[in-house]
Parts: C-alpha cells; structure tokens; sequence
C-alpha cells in the first residue's frame, strides 16, 4: 500500500484517479480549493477509510508524508482558467514549485499532469513529444499553455538539479462522468445542450479538430507512467489519436440522444487551436499503453452521467 496525494482530487480527472487508486489498495489523500472541483465526485468515495480529504490551495505549501503525488491541481477548461488568468498561472507555476518541494523533501515520486496546449496551435501534425509547439505567450490562453509550459521547466530542473523523482505526461482532450455541466468544455457544453433541446453553439465554422480520450484510458496511463522506472521520465503523449471535426462531434451528440437541438455558429474565440491529435508511438512502446474506448461508447456513458444529473437536480 502506497500512501499518495492527488492534487485537484476533486476535479473531473482527479475524483477518478482517486478512485482507481483506492480500489487498488492505497491509501489516497485529495487536495482541492474547489475552485472547479465538485464535492458531488468525492462523495462516493468518503466512506473509505482510506481516503481522506483536504481543502487547500497548491499556492501554499503544503507538508505531508506521503510516497507518490499526481500533480492536477489547475483549472482545465478555457472558460475557467481566463476566469482569473494571474490566478492561473500562480497555480501552475506556484504549484509545481510547493509539490516539487515536498516531493524533495519526502522523497516522492510526483507526476505532472501536462497538456497538450504546451504545443500551442500545432504546425506539426500529429504532435510528436520533441515537437517544441507553437503557442502565443500574450494571448488569451497564454496563462494556462505557459503555465504548464513552465511547470513542466520546473519538473526538469527539479529532476536536474536535485534528483527529484519525475514524470510528465501531456493530457490530450479527456471526456467523461464528473465533468462539471458548466465548465464550458465542447463536451460537456454539447450534451448538456442537446439534453436540454438547447441550440448547439459551435464556435467558428466547426472545421477544427480535437482527438477525444475516455477518462478511463487516460487513468490507466497516468497508472502506467507513475509505475515506470527512473529511466523514464517523459513528457509523453497520452491520448486517444481518433480526429474529429467539432462538427462531426456535434452531429454525433445529436445523434445519440435523440434530440431536437439545432446547430448555431458563434464567433472562434482567439487563438483557438485548427487541429490537434497525439502521436503515440512512445506511450505504446514505454507504457504498453494505448486507448480502448471509442468515441460512441464513452459518450454514451458520458451522456447517461448528465442524464442522471439533470434528473436527480433540474436546476443544474
Ligand atoms: P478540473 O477543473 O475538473 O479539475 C481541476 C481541479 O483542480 C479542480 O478540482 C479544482 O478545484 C482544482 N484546483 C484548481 N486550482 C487549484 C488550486 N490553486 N489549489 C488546489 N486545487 C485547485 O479539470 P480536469 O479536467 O480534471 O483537469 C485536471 C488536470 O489535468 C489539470 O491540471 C489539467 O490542466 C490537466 N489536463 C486536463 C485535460 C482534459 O481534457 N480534461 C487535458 C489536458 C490536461
Ligand atoms: N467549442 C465549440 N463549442 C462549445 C465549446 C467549445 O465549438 O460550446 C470548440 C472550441 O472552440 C474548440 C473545441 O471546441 O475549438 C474544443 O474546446 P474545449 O474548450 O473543449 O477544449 P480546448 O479548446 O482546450 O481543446
């Protein structure tokens, strides 16, 4: 039994990886502000005496004796993280800075959850881990790309300097059960649209791409990376490398629920990536690792969670 620390644990992500990982048998504590998080993911986890829960914010230090840390804490959706975008960055760079810390001063393996962002609106395609990226360093997803761009520095020079136990990997679109209904995310945004027979808005003309992963395959990753040996450190892709059109999705969201809602086109917001889609040659060959779950079958799920959301609170 490992004693771990999930920061942002009461995230989308972070409540199913702490999740897995209490069913695995360890010990799991989950560090949140509650920012985007919900208490609603971690209930269910509660009556586990080995989980316990912990409101603070990763801009402070935090001490605890813990063996492994996945480092999530940061808001993830365009909407929220421009929200409060000095905020953002703090939280990315302050925040890798106080859990390399700990992770040093306890001896901890930690794992930056990265992104795909750090390769900006790609000119490579599909994006490769030595692609450098190219992103806008003054615009209006800035604090979010550069942020993890410099988190993942962090990691580096912790590793570097002080032999700090790493690993990166870089997170491609993720989809599924405990997203928030309101984060803004294109996934989240269609079903509970075409739940509710609301317009569905795409931005721009709905050309743009984005490769959709299921949570489920991206946790069995994060668990495949933390498991490796010190001689692999990343950054490594982990994403499903299926290419949609934000139309193609739309219309299959229409599709599986049935609904009457039409489509709308609203302006592209700034900067707004054209394509996207992890190559994931290494992940394959370091991890054994690649997704399972295809499209329709993770939003069927994804739409019998919103469902059962609107059912059980018609406010939402
Ligand atoms: P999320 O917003 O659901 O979860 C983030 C969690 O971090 C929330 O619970 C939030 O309250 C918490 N948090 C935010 N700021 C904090 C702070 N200062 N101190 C403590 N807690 C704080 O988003 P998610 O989709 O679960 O993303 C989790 C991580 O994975 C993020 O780091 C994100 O950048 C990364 N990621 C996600 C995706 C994706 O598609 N979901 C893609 C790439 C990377
Ligand atoms: N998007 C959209 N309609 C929405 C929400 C998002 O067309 O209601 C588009 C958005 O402009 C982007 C894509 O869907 O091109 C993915 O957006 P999301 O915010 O989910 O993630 P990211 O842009 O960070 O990949």
């Amino acid at each position: 039994m490992s004693r771990i620390l999930v920061t942002g644990g009461a995230g989308f992500i972070g409540s199913h990886l702490c999740k897995r990982l209490l069913d695995e048998g360890n010990e799991v504590i989950s560090l949140d502000n509650y920012f985007t998080g919900q208490k609603r993911n971690i209930v269910p986890l509660l009556n586990n005496p080995y989980f316990e829960v912990v409101r603070h914010d990763v801009t402070s230090p935090y001490f605890v004796e813990v063996d492994q840390i996945f480092n999530l804490a940061c808001p993830a959706s365009p909407v929220h993280y421009q929200y409060n975008p000095i905020k953002t960055v703090k939280t990315s760079v302050m925040g890798a800075i106080n859990m390399l810390g700990l992770a040093k001063r306890v001896r901890a393996k930690i794992l930056q959850a990265s992104t795909s962002e750090v390769y900006g609106d790609p000119l490579v395609h599909p994006q490769t881990e030595d692609y450098w990226g190219h992103v806008n360093p003054i615009g209006l997803r800035s604090c979010y790309d550069e942020g993890k761009r410099v988190s993942e520095t962090l990691f580096m020079n912790y590793h570097q300097q002080n032999e700090v136990k790493i690993k990166i990997i870089r997170i491609f679109n993720t989809y599924g059960p405990n997203m928030h209904p309101h984060d803004g995310r294109v996934v989240s945004n269609f079903i509970m649209q075409a739940l509710r027979g609301q317009d569905i808005t795409i931005y721009g003309d709905g050309q743009q791409t984005r490769s959709f992963q299921y949570v489920d395959d991206l946790v069995e990753g994060m668990l495949k990376m933390m498991a490796t040996g010190d001689d692999f450190i990343g950054p490594v892709n982990i994403g499903n490398p299926g290419e949609f059109t934000i139309l193609e999705l739309a219309e299959k969201v229409i599709g599986m629920t049935g609904s009457k809602s039409k489509i709308v086109y609203q302006p592209l917001p700034a900067d707004d990536p054209m394509q996207r889609k992890p190559d994931i040659t290494l992940a394959k060959e370091k991890l054994g690792w690649e997704p399972k779950v295809h499209l329709e079958e993770g939003l069927k799920k994804t739409i019998a969670y919103f469902e059962n959301l609107i059912r059980e609170d018609k406010s939402i």
